[in-house]
């Protein structure tokens, strides 16, 4: 099983410690709405974060931010190879707000779309002049599909089943999920290639159970996030999960996608709150190695390993 980052095939197998969902490199391109600007493109504070996390043991940062709104693959390269951490691109789309008017993705076939998203997972991505692949198709989600989200997604389920990659979901706080396993099992791609990402912002236990026992893999994002009140939603969904069996569907993400959460940009709780406050957390409260392994890097590698044709979980 092997992850195509940024600097080439990884074994999913050798990953450590992960940020399951990351930003490392936003600059938006000219036109997009300055309230909806995230400005992440200084790269020596950026380089300089991901190099201690490195160091604390960090080998994977997810990076999630799509073509047209602002990723950079050749400066995801370059931060990996400055700092010796793995980098996955993702192709697919954002919420419409991320791009300027005149994004041609909004306007888009499905079957150019589809084209599109496919050529940046196997051949590469537009940036990079195709010289480095994508490995992920994000899928930004605001719990209704219809127009031309609706057409983004059959070009990103067309994608996924050409290509087996996973599909990883913006999510607004995990609304309307449910329709999601229907959708893309109705275009053959099966739930094992579904990553809900944001969804501990819905902290319905029964949903989440259910969504793992599908296939799907769910994301945590808000530890570092005190108005979802964590410990009684993401902290507790954990515990759920990993009762019933489930620990491999769950991955623990820190999306700091505003500069401010970066310590290196003077602003907080930065990268190092994954190995300095959530693992020893999982830790202390008694979940054993193999499963904080697993939360922690090992289902979103495994996940992030091309799966053409049927599922396997
Ligand atoms: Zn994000």
């Amino acid at each position: 099983m092997t992850i195509q980052t940024v600097t080439g095939p990884v074994a999913a197998e050798d990953v450590a410690l992960a940020d399951g969902h990351a930003h490392a490199w936003i600059d938006p391109p000219p036109g997009v709405d300055p309230s909806a600007r995230l400005e992440l493109h200084d790269f020596d504070r950026i380089a300089a974060e991901l190099a201690a996390f490195r160091a604390a043991g960090g080998s994977l940062v997810v990076d999630c931010q799509p073509g047209g709104a602002g990723r950079d693959a050749r400066r995801l390269r370059q931060l990996a190879e400055a700092t010796g951490l793995w980098i996955t691109a993702t192709t697919g789309f954002h919420q419409q707000k991320y791009y300027p008017p005149d994004g041609w993705l909004w306007t888009a076939s499905a079957e150019d779309a589809a084209i599109y998203f496919a050529e940046e997972l196997t051949v590469g991505t537009r940036e990079s002049a195709g010289a480095i692949p994508a490995a992920t198709i994000k899928v930004g989600y605001e719990g209704i599909i219809d127009g031309q989200t609706r057409i983004l997604m059959e070009a990103a389920a067309e994608a996924a089943h050409q290509t087996g990659a996973l599909i990883l979901f913006h999510t607004e706080r995990g609304q309307n999920v449910e329709a999601l396993i229907p959708f893309f099992a109705d275009r053959r791609v099966p739930a094992s290639r579904l990553y809900l990402c944001h969804v501990d912002k819905r902290p319905d236990a029964g949903l989440h159970r259910a969504l793992a026992q599908a296939g799907v893999l769910l994301g945590y994002d808000t530890f570092a996030r005190p108005k979802y009140d964590p410990d009684n939603g993401a902290w507790k969904l954990i515990a759920a999960l990993v009762a019933d069996g489930l620990a491999a569907h769950v991955a623990i993400c820190l999306d700091m996608a505003l500069a401010e959460m970066w310590t290196a940009y003077g602003g907080g709780p930065g990268m190092a709150f994954l190995p300095d406050v959530i693992l020893p957390r999982l830790r202390a409260e008694g979940y054993p190695a193999d499963v904080i392994r697993q939360l922690t890097g090992g289902n979103v590698a495994r996940y992030l390993a091309r799966q053409p044709g049927q599922p396997t979980f």
